[in-house]
C-alpha cells in the first residue's frame, strides 16, 4: 500500500511517501518558510538519489507547496518521479493538531466540523491542516483520510497539571483545559528511548522548530507539557508569544487596538520574529546577531531562557533527570542553542562530552559517559510515527 504522510507546521510542510507495511520511504519533500515572499525554500528528494532543490522562491500557500511536491513525485525524469498515477495513493495520513475527542481518526465530515470549531484555538495549524485535507479530498476521492492528532499523547497528564483555575464551571461548561500539542514528536522521542534503553526513566524531551514546546515523560508517558489550550503557551515559538499574562489582552483593548490587531500581533507578529523585528528562523537571527543586530541576540536569549526556567520546573515534577532531549529544526541543528541551554542547566547534573557520540540514524549524544544526565539529539521523525497508526487505523 502506498501511503503518503503530510506533517503541516506552523511554517512549514514535510511529505512522506511510505511503502507499507515495509516502511519503505520512497519519497519526502520540505517546503519552508510558506507565506514569506520569493524567500520560500524546497527541497526533494528520493533514497535512489533523485534531488531537487530550489530556494528564494515564491510559495504563497500550502497548497502551492503541496503542487511542488506533487510535481516531482510524478515527475517523468526517472531520477525524480515514483509513481506515475497519484491514485495509488490508498491512504493520507495528517498530523492534525486539534480536534477534541479525536485521537486518531478517519477524517470525516464530524471530523472536519470539530477542528473548524476549534480553527480559533489552533489557527496556524487547524487552518493549514483544513486546506490540506481538502486539496487531498478533491485529488484523491477514494484514499482514506486519517488525522493523527497531537493532542492525543497528553492525555495522560494528571488533571491538577492540566486544569485552569478560573470559575470551575466555565471547564465544565466548554471543556477547556491545557491540551498539550506536539505528540507525535514527543512520543517518537519517547518510543526511541525505550528502543535504545529500555525505558525512557525520567525524560525532557525539547522539540524546537517553528512552534516550540517541552515535555516531562516518565516511563513513557508524558506528565506535563508547556503547551496549553492553545499553541500560543510555553516557550517563545517563530512568530507566536508563548506564556502571556491574560490581562495583556483588555490592556491594549483599552489603549485602542481591536480584537483582531491583537491576535493578529500574537499569533503572526511575535515570538522571535516579534522581539527581534528581523526574522522568525534562527538561521537569520544567528546572522543578524554576529552582525550586531542587538534584538536578535535579545530574541535569542529570550528564547533561551524559556527552555531553562522549563527545564527547571519539570526536573522539579520528574523529581530528577534521566534524559535531556533535543529535537526538531532548532534542537537538531543549532549546537550553540543546546549548549547554551545545558551550561545554564549543569547544576542538574549535566557534564557534556568533548565531542558527540553519534548513535546511528542521526542520532547524537552529547553528555560524557559519567554524566547524571544523558543528553542527546534525536530527530523528528513524526512521519514515521504518523505512517504506523494511519496504516493501523480502522476503517468502518
Ligand atoms: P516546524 O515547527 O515548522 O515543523 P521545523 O522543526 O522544521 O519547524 O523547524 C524550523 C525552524 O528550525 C526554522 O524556523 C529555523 O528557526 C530552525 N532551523 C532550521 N535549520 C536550522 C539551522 N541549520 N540552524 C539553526 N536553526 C535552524
Amino acid at each position: 500500500m502506498y501511503l503518503l504522510v503530510c506533517n503541516a507546521g506552523s511554517t512549514s510542510l514535510k511529505f512522506k511517501l511510505f511503502e507499507m507495511p515495509s516502511e519503505h520511504v520512497m519519497a519526502e519533500a520540505k517546503v519552508e518558510r510558506i507565506g514569506r515572499k520569493d524567500n520560500g525554500i524546497f527541497t526533494y528528494k528520493t533514497p535512489a538519489g533523485g534531488y531537487y532543490h530550489t530556494e528564494k522562491t515564491d510559495i504563497p500557500t500550502y497548497t502551492e507547496g503541496i503542487k511542488m511536491f506533487l510535481d516531482c513525485m510524478l515527475s517523468a525524469d526517472s531520477e525524480l518521479g515514483v509513481l506515475d498515477d497519484i491514485r495509488k495513493i490508498s491512504r493520507v495520513g495528517f498530523k492534525t493538531v486539534l480536534a477534541p475527542g479525536y485521537g486518531v481518526a478517519v477524517i470525516d465530515e464530524a471530523v472536519e466540523e470539530k477542528m473548524q470549531e476549534f480553527l480559533d484555538v489552533a489557527p496556524a495549524h487547524n487552518g493549514p491542516y483544513l486546506e490540506a485535507v481538502r486539496h487531498f479530498r478533491a485529488l484523491l476521492p477514494d484514499a482514506v483520510l486519517v488525522g493523527v492528532f497531537e493532542t492525543a499523547f497528553h492525555e495522560t497528564i494528571p488533571a491538577e497539571r492540566t486544569l485552569y483555575a478560573v470559575p470551575y464551571e466555565w471547564l465544565e461548561k466548554y471543556g477547556f483545559r491545557r491540551m498539550g500539542y506536539h505528540g507525535a514528536s514527543h512520543s517518537y522521542v519517547a518510543e526511541t528511548l525505550t528502543e535504545l534503553f529500555g525505558s525512557t526513566g525520567r525524560t525532557i524531551s525539547c522539540h524546537l522548530g517553528g512552534s516550540c514546546s517541552l515535555c516531562a515523560i516518565e516511563d513513557g508517558k508524558s506528565v506535563d507539557t508547556t503547551f496549553g489550550l492553545s499553541l500560543q503557551n510555553g516557550i517563545c515559538h517563530a512568530n507566536r508569544c508563548g506564556d502571556i499574562d491574560a490581562y495583556v489582552f483588555p490592556f491594549l483593548k483599552n489603549r485602542g487596538f481591536t480584537d483582531e490587531e491583537i491576535l493578529y500581533g500574537l499569533e503572526k507578529q511575535g515570538g522571535l520574529l516579534g522581539i527581534s523585528g528581523v526574522s522568525n528562523d534562527m538561521r537569520e537571527l544567528r546572522e543578524a546577531e554576529k552582525e550586531g543586530n542587538e534584538r536578535a541576540g535579545l530574541a535569542i536569549r529570550h528564547f533561551i531562557n524559556g527552555i531553562v526556567k522549563y527545564i527547571g520546573a519539570f526536573y522539579a515534577e520528574l523529581g530528577g533527570l534521566d534524559n535531556l532531549v533535543f529535537t526538531a529544526g532548532i534542537g537538531e541543528n543549532d549546537s550553540s542553542v543546546r549548549q547554551e541551554v545545558c551550561r545554564q542547566v549543569a547544576h542538574l547534573g549535566i557534564k557534556m562530552a568533548e565531542q558527540p557520540d553519534e548513535l546511528g540514524k542521526g542520532l547524537l549524544q552529547l553528555s560524557a559517559p559519567d554524566s547524571k544526565v544523558r543528553v542527546l539529539v534525536i530527530p523528528a521523525n513524526e512521519e514515521l510515527g504518523v505512517a504506523r497508526k494511519t496504516f493501523r487505523c480502522r476503517v468502518d
